[in-house]
Protein backbone atom coordinates (compact mmCIF):
# COMPACT_ATOMS: atom_id res chain seq x y z
CA UNK A 1 0.00 0.00 0.00
CA UNK A 2 1.13 3.42 -1.07
CA UNK A 3 0.43 6.19 1.76
CA UNK A 4 0.98 8.89 -0.68
CA UNK A 5 3.00 10.64 1.95
CA UNK A 6 4.53 12.86 -0.55
CA UNK A 7 1.03 15.07 -0.23
CA UNK A 8 2.75 18.18 1.92
CA UNK A 9 0.02 20.44 1.65
CA UNK A 10 0.49 23.04 -1.20
CA UNK A 11 -1.66 25.76 0.45
CA UNK A 12 -1.62 29.39 -1.13
CA UNK A 13 -3.18 31.80 -0.93
CA UNK A 14 -2.34 32.46 2.81
CA UNK A 15 -4.41 33.28 5.53
CA UNK A 16 -5.81 36.47 5.42
CA UNK A 17 -5.44 36.85 1.51
CA UNK A 18 -9.20 35.58 1.43
CA UNK A 19 -11.96 37.99 0.13
CA UNK A 20 -14.28 39.21 2.43
CA UNK A 21 -17.45 37.03 2.68
CA UNK A 22 -20.63 38.04 0.23
CA UNK A 23 -23.94 38.34 2.63
CA UNK A 24 -26.59 36.89 -0.15
CA UNK A 25 -30.09 37.30 0.45
CA UNK A 26 -33.19 35.47 -1.37
CA UNK A 27 -33.85 36.77 -4.96
CA UNK A 28 -38.12 37.14 -5.31
CA UNK A 29 -39.54 39.24 -7.50
CA UNK A 30 -36.64 41.24 -8.84
CA UNK A 31 -35.60 41.86 -5.16
CA UNK A 32 -32.98 40.85 -2.71
CA UNK A 33 -34.97 40.08 0.41
CA UNK A 34 -34.28 38.00 3.68
CA UNK A 35 -36.41 34.93 4.46
CA UNK A 36 -39.38 35.68 6.33
CA UNK A 37 -38.27 33.96 9.43
CA UNK A 38 -34.88 36.02 9.57
CA UNK A 39 -32.29 32.99 9.97
CA UNK A 40 -29.46 32.69 8.09
CA UNK A 41 -26.80 30.06 7.52
CA UNK A 42 -23.00 29.89 6.81
CA UNK A 43 -21.43 28.64 3.56
CA UNK A 44 -17.37 27.80 4.40
CA UNK A 45 -14.61 26.19 2.38
CA UNK A 46 -13.83 22.15 2.36
CA UNK A 47 -10.64 23.36 1.81
CA UNK A 48 -10.34 25.30 5.13
CA UNK A 49 -13.46 25.66 7.11
CA UNK A 50 -11.58 29.10 8.67
CA UNK A 51 -12.09 30.38 5.02
CA UNK A 52 -15.93 31.67 5.38
CA UNK A 53 -17.14 32.35 1.69
CA UNK A 54 -20.84 33.73 2.09
CA UNK A 55 -23.95 33.47 4.40
CA UNK A 56 -27.41 32.99 3.04
CA UNK A 57 -30.52 32.76 3.99
CA UNK A 58 -32.26 29.59 5.58
CA UNK A 59 -35.21 29.77 4.15
CA UNK A 60 -38.56 28.08 4.63
CA UNK A 61 -42.05 27.65 2.97
CA UNK A 62 -43.35 31.06 3.31
CA UNK A 63 -40.26 32.29 1.33
CA UNK A 64 -41.26 29.47 -1.24
CA UNK A 65 -45.11 31.01 -1.51
CA UNK A 66 -43.76 34.34 -2.46
CA UNK A 67 -40.96 32.99 -5.06
CA UNK A 68 -43.86 31.07 -6.57
CA UNK A 69 -46.24 34.02 -6.40
CA UNK A 70 -43.88 36.64 -8.08
CA UNK A 71 -42.93 33.86 -11.09
CA UNK A 72 -46.71 33.08 -11.48
CA UNK A 73 -47.43 36.68 -11.79
CA UNK A 74 -44.07 36.91 -14.45
CA UNK A 75 -45.10 34.15 -16.14
CA UNK A 76 -48.09 35.70 -18.17
CA UNK A 77 -45.59 38.87 -19.23
CA UNK A 78 -42.70 36.66 -20.23
CA UNK A 79 -44.69 33.94 -22.27
CA UNK A 80 -45.29 36.53 -24.51
CA UNK A 81 -42.03 37.79 -25.14
CA UNK A 82 -40.85 36.59 -28.41
CA UNK A 83 -39.37 33.58 -27.92
CA UNK A 84 -36.09 34.96 -30.31
CA UNK A 85 -36.24 38.34 -27.72
CA UNK A 86 -35.87 36.07 -24.78
CA UNK A 87 -32.85 34.09 -26.64
CA UNK A 88 -31.09 37.78 -26.88
CA UNK A 89 -31.79 38.39 -23.06
CA UNK A 90 -30.46 34.70 -22.62
CA UNK A 91 -27.22 36.06 -24.70
CA UNK A 92 -26.69 39.24 -22.45
CA UNK A 93 -26.90 36.89 -19.74
CA UNK A 94 -23.88 34.48 -21.36
CA UNK A 95 -21.70 37.92 -21.85
CA UNK A 96 -21.83 39.10 -18.24
CA UNK A 97 -21.09 34.88 -17.36
CA UNK A 98 -17.72 35.70 -19.56
CA UNK A 99 -17.00 38.85 -18.21
CA UNK A 100 -17.71 37.74 -14.18
CA UNK A 101 -16.08 33.83 -15.23
CA UNK A 102 -12.82 33.92 -12.98
CA UNK A 103 -14.53 35.56 -10.10
CA UNK A 104 -17.45 33.24 -10.35
CA UNK A 105 -14.99 30.02 -10.98
CA UNK A 106 -12.92 31.01 -7.52
CA UNK A 107 -15.72 31.74 -5.74
CA UNK A 108 -17.30 28.34 -6.70
CA UNK A 109 -13.84 26.68 -6.03
CA UNK A 110 -14.05 27.94 -2.51
CA UNK A 111 -17.52 26.96 -1.71
CA UNK A 112 -16.72 23.27 -3.39
CA UNK A 113 -13.33 22.39 -3.23
CA UNK A 114 -12.73 21.33 -6.88
CA UNK A 115 -10.04 22.93 -8.36
CA UNK A 116 -9.82 25.94 -10.28
CA UNK A 117 -9.25 24.84 -13.79
CA UNK A 118 -12.57 22.12 -13.15
CA UNK A 119 -14.61 25.23 -11.53
CA UNK A 120 -13.71 27.28 -15.05
CA UNK A 121 -14.88 24.34 -17.00
CA UNK A 122 -18.07 24.56 -14.72
CA UNK A 123 -18.61 28.29 -15.94
CA UNK A 124 -17.67 27.52 -18.84
CA UNK A 125 -20.58 24.64 -19.79
CA UNK A 126 -22.77 27.69 -18.05
CA UNK A 127 -21.65 29.72 -21.18
CA UNK A 128 -22.09 27.45 -23.61
CA UNK A 129 -25.32 26.03 -21.93
CA UNK A 130 -26.83 29.71 -22.36
CA UNK A 131 -25.06 30.23 -25.90
CA UNK A 132 -27.35 26.63 -26.60
CA UNK A 133 -30.48 27.88 -25.27
CA UNK A 134 -30.64 31.38 -26.92
CA UNK A 135 -30.03 29.54 -30.13
CA UNK A 136 -33.11 28.05 -29.58
CA UNK A 137 -35.07 31.26 -29.53
CA UNK A 138 -34.77 31.43 -33.17
CA UNK A 139 -36.50 27.97 -33.30
CA UNK A 140 -38.03 26.06 -30.69
CA UNK A 141 -39.12 23.94 -33.76
CA UNK A 142 -43.13 22.42 -33.92
CA UNK A 143 -44.05 20.04 -36.47
CA UNK A 144 -46.25 20.33 -39.17
CA UNK A 145 -47.90 17.74 -41.42
CA UNK A 146 -50.31 17.00 -44.08
CA UNK A 147 -53.85 16.38 -42.91
CA UNK A 148 -57.07 14.31 -44.49
CA UNK A 149 -58.87 16.74 -45.76
CA UNK A 150 -58.50 19.89 -48.05
CA UNK A 151 -58.09 23.30 -47.13
CA UNK A 152 -57.06 22.24 -43.84
CA UNK A 153 -53.93 22.93 -42.05
CA UNK A 154 -52.50 20.79 -38.92
CA UNK A 155 -49.27 21.30 -36.97
CA UNK A 156 -47.93 21.11 -33.55
CA UNK A 157 -46.77 23.54 -31.60
CA UNK A 158 -44.58 23.96 -28.33
CA UNK A 159 -45.98 26.00 -25.21
CA UNK A 160 -44.90 27.11 -22.22
CA UNK A 161 -45.77 25.29 -19.45
CA UNK A 162 -45.74 27.99 -16.69
CA UNK A 163 -43.50 28.27 -12.99
CA UNK A 164 -40.76 25.07 -13.28
CA UNK A 165 -39.31 24.41 -9.97
CA UNK A 166 -35.79 23.41 -9.99
CA UNK A 167 -33.54 21.48 -7.13
CA UNK A 168 -29.77 20.69 -7.62
CA UNK A 169 -27.11 19.20 -6.19
CA UNK A 170 -23.30 20.67 -5.45
CA UNK A 171 -21.07 19.11 -7.38
CA UNK A 172 -21.50 21.16 -10.68
CA UNK A 173 -22.76 24.91 -8.38
CA UNK A 174 -23.71 26.38 -11.48
CA UNK A 175 -23.10 23.91 -14.97
CA UNK A 176 -26.27 22.17 -13.45
CA UNK A 177 -28.79 25.05 -12.80
CA UNK A 178 -27.92 26.71 -16.16
CA UNK A 179 -29.13 23.20 -18.05
CA UNK A 180 -32.28 23.47 -15.82
CA UNK A 181 -32.86 27.93 -16.36
CA UNK A 182 -31.82 28.44 -19.62
CA UNK A 183 -33.99 25.94 -21.71
CA UNK A 184 -36.67 26.75 -19.16
CA UNK A 185 -36.27 30.37 -19.82
CA UNK A 186 -36.15 30.01 -24.04
CA UNK A 187 -39.08 28.17 -23.86
CA UNK A 188 -41.24 30.94 -21.97
CA UNK A 189 -41.57 29.49 -18.43
CA UNK A 190 -40.49 31.51 -15.44
CA UNK A 191 -38.22 29.70 -12.36
CA UNK A 192 -37.82 29.26 -8.77
CA UNK A 193 -34.54 27.14 -7.91
CA UNK A 194 -33.81 26.43 -4.88
CA UNK A 195 -29.71 25.01 -4.93
CA UNK A 196 -27.56 22.80 -2.87
CA UNK A 197 -27.27 24.06 0.55
CA UNK A 198 -23.72 23.34 0.28
CA UNK A 199 -23.16 25.45 -2.72
CA UNK A 200 -25.63 28.61 -2.72
CA UNK A 201 -23.00 31.11 -3.22
CA UNK A 202 -22.71 30.08 -7.38
CA UNK A 203 -26.59 30.03 -7.79
CA UNK A 204 -26.63 33.75 -6.20
CA UNK A 205 -23.74 35.12 -8.67
CA UNK A 206 -25.79 33.66 -11.22
CA UNK A 207 -29.02 35.40 -10.00
CA UNK A 208 -27.20 38.64 -9.83
CA UNK A 209 -26.18 37.76 -13.61
CA UNK A 210 -30.06 37.83 -14.58
CA UNK A 211 -30.69 40.67 -12.58
CA UNK A 212 -27.81 42.44 -14.97
CA UNK A 213 -28.58 41.60 -17.98
CA UNK A 214 -32.17 42.77 -17.45
CA UNK A 215 -34.60 39.71 -17.14
CA UNK A 216 -38.59 40.88 -15.98
CA UNK A 217 -38.76 40.58 -11.96
CA UNK A 218 -40.10 37.38 -10.65
CA UNK A 219 -38.79 35.78 -14.21
CA UNK A 220 -36.36 34.09 -12.41
CA UNK A 221 -36.34 33.72 -8.24
CA UNK A 222 -34.11 32.18 -6.03
CA UNK A 223 -34.67 30.18 -2.28
CA UNK A 224 -31.87 29.24 -0.46
CA UNK A 225 -32.36 26.50 2.50
CA UNK A 226 -32.69 23.15 3.52
CA UNK A 227 -34.08 20.31 1.15
CA UNK A 228 -36.79 19.04 3.27
CA UNK A 229 -37.88 22.48 3.79
CA UNK A 230 -37.74 24.86 1.00
CA UNK A 231 -36.92 21.67 -1.89
CA UNK A 232 -40.51 19.99 -0.08
CA UNK A 233 -42.25 23.26 -0.61
CA UNK A 234 -41.64 23.84 -3.85
CA UNK A 235 -42.57 19.89 -4.81
CA UNK A 236 -46.03 20.77 -3.11
CA UNK A 237 -46.54 24.01 -4.23
CA UNK A 238 -49.54 23.84 -6.78
CA UNK A 239 -48.64 26.50 -8.59
CA UNK A 240 -45.22 25.00 -9.59
CA UNK A 241 -46.31 22.95 -12.44
CA UNK A 242 -43.09 21.38 -13.01
CA UNK A 243 -39.53 19.80 -11.09
CA UNK A 244 -36.70 19.55 -12.32
CA UNK A 245 -34.34 17.61 -9.83
CA UNK A 246 -31.14 16.47 -9.64
CA UNK A 247 -28.94 14.91 -7.09
CA UNK A 248 -29.28 11.30 -5.35
CA UNK A 249 -31.22 8.23 -5.76
CA UNK A 250 -32.77 8.67 -2.18
CA UNK A 251 -34.35 12.35 -2.98
CA UNK A 252 -34.99 11.58 -6.34
CA UNK A 253 -37.35 8.84 -5.55
CA UNK A 254 -38.84 10.01 -2.52
CA UNK A 255 -39.64 13.41 -4.92
CA UNK A 256 -41.00 10.88 -7.85
CA UNK A 257 -43.30 9.74 -5.18
CA UNK A 258 -44.88 12.88 -4.24
CA UNK A 259 -44.88 14.36 -7.83
CA UNK A 260 -46.60 11.29 -8.87
CA UNK A 261 -49.50 11.33 -6.14
CA UNK A 262 -49.57 15.48 -7.31
CA UNK A 263 -49.54 14.48 -11.09
CA UNK A 264 -46.44 16.58 -11.23
CA UNK A 265 -43.84 16.04 -14.54
CA UNK A 266 -40.45 15.23 -12.74
CA UNK A 267 -37.13 15.22 -14.30
CA UNK A 268 -34.76 13.20 -12.38
CA UNK A 269 -30.58 12.72 -13.46
CA UNK A 270 -29.52 10.55 -10.29
CA UNK A 271 -26.90 8.57 -9.84
CA UNK A 272 -23.86 6.70 -11.21
CA UNK A 273 -21.42 3.55 -11.12
CA UNK A 274 -19.42 4.49 -14.18
CA UNK A 275 -17.06 2.12 -15.82
CA UNK A 276 -13.93 2.58 -18.30
CA UNK A 277 -13.10 -0.93 -19.96
CA UNK A 278 -9.67 -1.06 -21.45
CA UNK A 279 -9.43 -3.70 -24.00
CA UNK A 280 -6.00 -5.70 -24.57
CA UNK A 281 -5.28 -3.60 -27.71
CA UNK A 282 -6.08 -0.60 -26.30
CA UNK A 283 -3.95 2.59 -26.04
CA UNK A 284 -2.83 2.75 -22.89
CA UNK A 285 -1.10 5.73 -21.67
CA UNK A 286 -4.25 7.34 -23.50
CA UNK A 287 -6.38 4.88 -21.48
CA UNK A 288 -4.56 6.33 -18.24
CA UNK A 289 -5.05 9.65 -19.24
CA UNK A 290 -8.47 9.17 -19.65
CA UNK A 291 -9.24 7.11 -15.59
CA UNK A 292 -6.71 9.50 -13.93
CA UNK A 293 -9.47 12.63 -14.83
CA UNK A 294 -12.13 10.49 -14.59
CA UNK A 295 -11.73 8.72 -11.19
CA UNK A 296 -10.07 11.36 -9.31
CA UNK A 297 -11.49 14.97 -11.26
CA UNK A 298 -13.62 16.62 -8.43
CA UNK A 299 -12.46 14.25 -6.26
CA UNK A 300 -14.43 11.70 -7.59
CA UNK A 301 -17.54 13.75 -6.73
CA UNK A 302 -19.09 13.64 -10.43
CA UNK A 303 -22.11 11.82 -11.79
CA UNK A 304 -20.16 10.82 -14.40
CA UNK A 305 -16.95 9.73 -12.50
CA UNK A 306 -14.92 6.37 -13.08
CA UNK A 307 -15.87 4.62 -9.97
CA UNK A 308 -14.66 1.07 -11.89
CA UNK A 309 -11.82 0.73 -14.17
CA UNK A 310 -12.80 -2.68 -16.02
CA UNK A 311 -9.16 -4.52 -17.54
CA UNK A 312 -8.75 -7.00 -19.98
CA UNK A 313 -6.35 -9.46 -18.12
CA UNK A 314 -3.93 -9.36 -20.48
CA UNK A 315 -3.24 -5.67 -19.53
CA UNK A 316 -4.17 -5.69 -15.90
CA UNK A 317 -1.05 -5.87 -14.07
CA UNK A 318 0.92 -3.45 -16.41
CA UNK A 319 -1.92 -0.85 -15.76
CA UNK A 320 -2.12 -1.30 -12.54
CA UNK A 321 1.37 -0.75 -11.85
CA UNK A 322 1.14 2.46 -14.23
CA UNK A 323 -1.86 3.75 -13.09
CA UNK A 324 -0.90 3.52 -9.15
CA UNK A 325 2.58 4.93 -9.97
CA UNK A 326 0.82 7.95 -11.75
CA UNK A 327 -1.84 8.56 -9.06
CA UNK A 328 0.48 8.69 -6.45
CA UNK A 329 1.78 11.68 -8.11
CA UNK A 330 -1.22 13.51 -7.87
CA UNK A 331 -1.44 16.72 -5.68
CA UNK A 332 -3.90 16.87 -2.97
CA UNK A 333 -4.76 20.54 -1.76
CA UNK A 334 -6.56 23.61 -2.02
CA UNK A 335 -8.17 24.01 -5.55
CA UNK A 336 -7.11 27.79 -6.17
CA UNK A 337 -3.81 26.95 -5.96
CA UNK A 338 -2.78 26.30 -10.01
CA UNK A 339 -0.47 22.88 -9.16
CA UNK A 340 -3.25 21.36 -7.77
CA UNK A 341 -4.94 18.47 -9.22
CA UNK A 342 -7.36 17.14 -6.49
CA UNK A 343 -9.31 19.49 -3.64
CA UNK A 344 -11.31 18.19 -0.84
CA UNK A 345 -14.35 16.33 -0.43
CA UNK A 346 -17.13 18.73 -0.54
CA UNK A 347 -17.66 17.91 3.07
CA UNK A 348 -17.41 16.19 6.61
CA UNK A 349 -20.35 14.01 5.56
CA UNK A 350 -18.89 13.32 2.15
CA UNK A 351 -15.48 12.65 3.52
CA UNK A 352 -17.05 10.62 6.35
CA UNK A 353 -19.01 8.32 3.49
CA UNK A 354 -15.35 7.97 1.57
CA UNK A 355 -13.72 6.64 4.40
CA UNK A 356 -16.90 4.05 5.07
CA UNK A 357 -16.79 2.22 1.68
CA UNK A 358 -12.98 2.39 2.30
CA UNK A 359 -13.18 -0.09 5.70
CA UNK A 360 -16.27 -1.76 3.87
CA UNK A 361 -13.47 -2.56 0.33
CA UNK A 362 -11.21 -3.65 3.29
CA UNK A 363 -13.14 -5.55 5.30
CA UNK A 364 -16.34 -6.94 4.07
CA UNK A 365 -15.45 -6.78 0.49
CA UNK A 366 -11.70 -7.81 0.74
CA UNK A 367 -10.60 -6.18 -2.23
CA UNK A 368 -6.95 -5.30 -2.22
CA UNK A 369 -5.80 -1.30 -1.49
CA UNK A 370 -2.86 -0.52 -3.53
CA UNK A 371 -3.24 2.96 -3.42
CA UNK A 372 -4.51 5.61 -0.74
CA UNK A 373 -7.56 4.97 1.70
CA UNK A 374 -6.76 7.57 4.51
CA UNK A 375 -7.81 11.15 5.51
CA UNK A 376 -4.86 13.68 5.26
CA UNK A 377 -3.75 15.29 8.16
CA UNK A 378 -1.69 17.41 9.08
CA UNK A 379 -0.45 20.96 8.68
CA UNK A 380 -2.98 22.67 6.63
CA UNK A 381 -4.68 19.57 6.01
CA UNK A 382 -5.96 19.65 9.16
CA UNK A 383 -8.77 22.88 8.03
CA UNK A 384 -9.79 20.74 5.50
CA UNK A 385 -12.11 17.33 4.43
CA UNK A 386 -8.65 16.29 2.10
CA UNK A 387 -8.31 12.31 1.34
CA UNK A 388 -6.04 10.30 -0.72
CA UNK A 389 -6.46 9.29 -4.31
CA UNK A 390 -8.01 5.54 -3.33
CA UNK A 391 -7.74 2.85 -5.51
CA UNK A 392 -8.55 -1.10 -4.81
CA UNK A 393 -7.48 -4.15 -7.37
CA UNK A 394 -9.04 -7.78 -7.05
CA UNK A 395 -12.74 -6.72 -7.19
CA UNK A 396 -15.56 -9.00 -7.74
CA UNK A 397 -18.79 -8.33 -9.57
CA UNK A 398 -21.35 -7.68 -6.91
CA UNK A 399 -19.39 -6.26 -4.39
CA UNK A 400 -20.33 -3.31 -2.57
CA UNK A 401 -17.39 -1.41 -3.65
CA UNK A 402 -18.12 -2.53 -7.26
CA UNK A 403 -22.27 -2.04 -6.90
CA UNK A 404 -22.61 1.00 -4.36
CA UNK A 405 -21.88 5.00 -5.49
CA UNK A 406 -19.62 6.05 -3.28
CA UNK A 407 -19.19 9.95 -5.10
CA UNK A 408 -15.71 10.03 -3.95
CA UNK A 409 -12.13 9.21 -5.22
CA UNK A 410 -12.29 5.41 -4.37
CA UNK A 411 -11.81 3.44 -7.70
CA UNK A 412 -12.06 -0.01 -8.28
CA UNK A 413 -10.55 -2.63 -10.76
CA UNK A 414 -12.39 -5.23 -11.55
CA UNK A 415 -9.92 -8.02 -13.76
CA UNK A 416 -12.14 -9.57 -16.81
CA UNK A 417 -11.06 -12.60 -19.36
CA UNK A 418 -13.07 -11.11 -22.67
CA UNK A 419 -15.11 -7.89 -24.37
CA UNK A 420 -18.15 -9.99 -23.45
CA UNK A 421 -17.40 -10.34 -19.83
CA UNK A 422 -16.21 -6.84 -19.93
CA UNK A 423 -19.86 -5.82 -20.87
CA UNK A 424 -21.73 -7.89 -18.87
CA UNK A 425 -19.68 -6.36 -15.55
CA UNK A 426 -20.28 -2.81 -16.91
CA UNK A 427 -24.18 -3.26 -17.25
CA UNK A 428 -24.28 -5.46 -14.02
CA UNK A 429 -25.68 -2.33 -11.71
CA UNK A 430 -28.09 -0.64 -11.19
CA UNK A 431 -27.45 2.39 -12.42
CA UNK A 432 -26.77 3.79 -16.46
CA UNK A 433 -24.89 6.95 -16.90
CA UNK A 434 -21.59 7.31 -18.31
CA UNK A 435 -19.62 4.43 -20.13
CA UNK A 436 -16.39 4.09 -21.70
CA UNK A 437 -14.03 1.60 -23.30
CA UNK A 438 -10.64 2.00 -24.94
CA UNK A 439 -10.27 0.32 -27.85
CA UNK A 440 -8.19 0.04 -31.17
CA UNK A 441 -10.97 -2.61 -32.87
CA UNK A 442 -13.93 -0.93 -34.28
CA UNK A 443 -15.35 -3.59 -34.26
CA UNK A 444 -15.55 -3.96 -30.03
CA UNK A 445 -15.99 0.05 -30.69
CA UNK A 446 -19.73 -0.23 -32.29
CA UNK A 447 -20.28 -3.52 -30.06
CA UNK A 448 -19.98 -1.55 -27.40
CA UNK A 449 -21.98 1.30 -28.51
CA UNK A 450 -24.94 -1.39 -29.52
CA UNK A 451 -24.56 -3.09 -25.83
CA UNK A 452 -23.39 -0.85 -23.61
CA UNK A 453 -26.89 -0.14 -21.40
CA UNK A 454 -26.08 4.07 -20.56
CA UNK A 455 -27.38 7.21 -21.67
CA UNK A 456 -23.36 8.25 -22.63
CA UNK A 457 -20.73 6.23 -23.96
CA UNK A 458 -17.26 7.20 -24.83
CA UNK A 459 -15.15 5.62 -26.98
CA UNK A 460 -11.11 5.90 -26.31
CA UNK A 461 -12.50 8.83 -24.05
CA UNK A 462 -13.15 8.91 -20.38
CA UNK A 463 -16.63 9.06 -18.74
CA UNK A 464 -16.55 12.83 -18.24
CA UNK A 465 -16.45 15.43 -20.49
CA UNK A 466 -20.34 15.88 -21.92
CA UNK A 467 -21.01 18.31 -23.82
CA UNK A 468 -24.18 21.08 -23.91
CA UNK A 469 -25.82 20.27 -27.13
CA UNK A 470 -25.92 16.27 -26.75
CA UNK A 471 -28.63 14.73 -24.32
CA UNK A 472 -27.39 14.23 -21.34
CA UNK A 473 -28.71 11.34 -18.95
CA UNK A 474 -29.08 7.80 -18.25
CA UNK A 475 -31.10 4.67 -17.66
CA UNK A 476 -32.31 2.65 -15.21
CA UNK A 477 -31.93 3.98 -11.80
CA UNK A 478 -29.96 6.73 -12.80
CA UNK A 479 -33.01 8.75 -14.02
CA UNK A 480 -36.86 8.26 -14.97
CA UNK A 481 -36.59 8.87 -18.91
CA UNK A 482 -36.08 12.48 -19.26
CA UNK A 483 -32.78 13.72 -20.93
CA UNK A 484 -31.38 17.52 -19.70
CA UNK A 485 -29.12 19.34 -22.25
CA UNK A 486 -29.53 20.26 -26.23
CA UNK A 487 -33.16 19.69 -27.79
CA UNK A 488 -34.41 16.64 -26.02
CA UNK A 489 -34.69 19.10 -22.78
CA UNK A 490 -37.28 21.44 -24.47
CA UNK A 491 -39.32 17.99 -24.04
CA UNK A 492 -39.79 18.84 -20.92
CA UNK A 493 -40.17 22.71 -20.41
CA UNK A 494 -43.01 22.61 -23.06
CA UNK A 495 -46.50 21.00 -23.85
CA UNK A 496 -47.07 20.10 -27.76
CA UNK A 497 -50.42 21.70 -28.78
CA UNK A 498 -51.60 20.06 -31.90
CA UNK A 499 -53.55 22.63 -34.24
CA UNK A 500 -56.01 22.46 -36.93
CA UNK A 501 -56.55 25.76 -39.29
CA UNK A 502 -59.44 25.08 -41.26
CA UNK A 503 -59.96 27.40 -44.31
CA UNK A 504 -62.31 25.56 -46.30
CA UNK A 505 -65.68 27.89 -44.77
CA UNK A 506 -67.18 24.60 -44.24
CA UNK A 507 -67.71 22.04 -42.16
CA UNK A 508 -65.52 19.07 -43.44
P1 LIG B 1 -29.02 15.20 -2.63
O1 LIG B 1 -28.66 15.03 -1.22
O2 LIG B 1 -30.07 14.31 -3.21
O3 LIG B 1 -29.49 16.73 -2.77
C1 LIG B 1 -29.86 17.27 -4.02
C2 LIG B 1 -30.79 18.44 -3.77
O4 LIG B 1 -32.00 17.97 -3.20
C3 LIG B 1 -30.21 19.47 -2.78
O5 LIG B 1 -30.57 20.76 -3.20
C4 LIG B 1 -30.92 19.08 -1.49
O6 LIG B 1 -30.99 20.11 -0.56
C5 LIG B 1 -32.30 18.72 -2.02
N1 LIG B 1 -33.12 17.94 -1.11
C6 LIG B 1 -32.71 17.14 -0.09
N2 LIG B 1 -33.78 16.60 0.54
C7 LIG B 1 -34.88 17.06 -0.09
C8 LIG B 1 -36.29 16.88 0.10
N3 LIG B 1 -36.78 16.08 1.06
N4 LIG B 1 -37.15 17.50 -0.73
C9 LIG B 1 -36.68 18.30 -1.72
N5 LIG B 1 -35.36 18.53 -1.94
C10 LIG B 1 -34.47 17.91 -1.14
O7 LIG B 1 -27.76 15.09 -3.60
P2 LIG B 1 -26.34 15.80 -3.45
O8 LIG B 1 -25.63 15.16 -2.32
O9 LIG B 1 -26.52 17.29 -3.44
O10 LIG B 1 -25.66 15.42 -4.85
C11 LIG B 1 -24.99 14.23 -5.05
C12 LIG B 1 -25.85 13.28 -5.86
O11 LIG B 1 -26.27 13.90 -7.05
C13 LIG B 1 -25.10 12.05 -6.30
O12 LIG B 1 -25.90 10.91 -6.09
C14 LIG B 1 -24.87 12.27 -7.79
O13 LIG B 1 -24.75 11.10 -8.55
C15 LIG B 1 -26.08 13.03 -8.15
N6 LIG B 1 -25.87 13.80 -9.39
C16 LIG B 1 -26.45 13.35 -10.54
C17 LIG B 1 -26.24 14.03 -11.73
C18 LIG B 1 -26.87 13.56 -13.01
O14 LIG B 1 -26.99 14.36 -13.92
N7 LIG B 1 -27.28 12.31 -13.13
C19 LIG B 1 -25.44 15.18 -11.73
C20 LIG B 1 -24.87 15.61 -10.55
C21 LIG B 1 -25.09 14.91 -9.37
P3 LIG B 1 -29.86 20.26 0.59
O15 LIG B 1 -28.61 20.61 -0.12
O16 LIG B 1 -30.39 21.35 1.42
O17 LIG B 1 -29.78 18.94 1.28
Amino acid sequence: IITAKQHSPPFPPKRGAMPEPKHFKNYIGGAWVEAAGGERYENRNPADTEDLVSTHPSSDARDVDAAVAAAKEAFEGWRLVPAPERGLLIMKAVEILKARKEEISQMMTREMGKVIAETRGDTQEAIDCGAYAAGEGRRLFGRHTPVEMRNKFGMAIRQPVGVCGMITPWNFPLAIPSWKMFPALVCGNTCVIKPATLTPASVANFMEVFEEAGFPPGVVNMVTGGGSTVGRAIVEHPDVNRVSFTGSVEIGNLLAGQCGALGKPFSAELGGKNAQIVMDDANLPLALDGVLWGAFGTTGQRCTATSRLILHEKIHDAFVEMLVERAKKLKVGNGLDETVDMGPAVSEDQLKTDLYYIEVGLKEDKAELVLGGKRLTGGAYDNGFFIEPTIFTGVKPGMRLEQEEIFGPVLSVIKVGSFEEAIRVQNDTAFGLSSSIYTENVNLAFKAIQDIEAGITYINGPTIGAEVHLPFGGVKGTGNGHREAAWTVLDFYTEWKSVYVEFSGKLQ
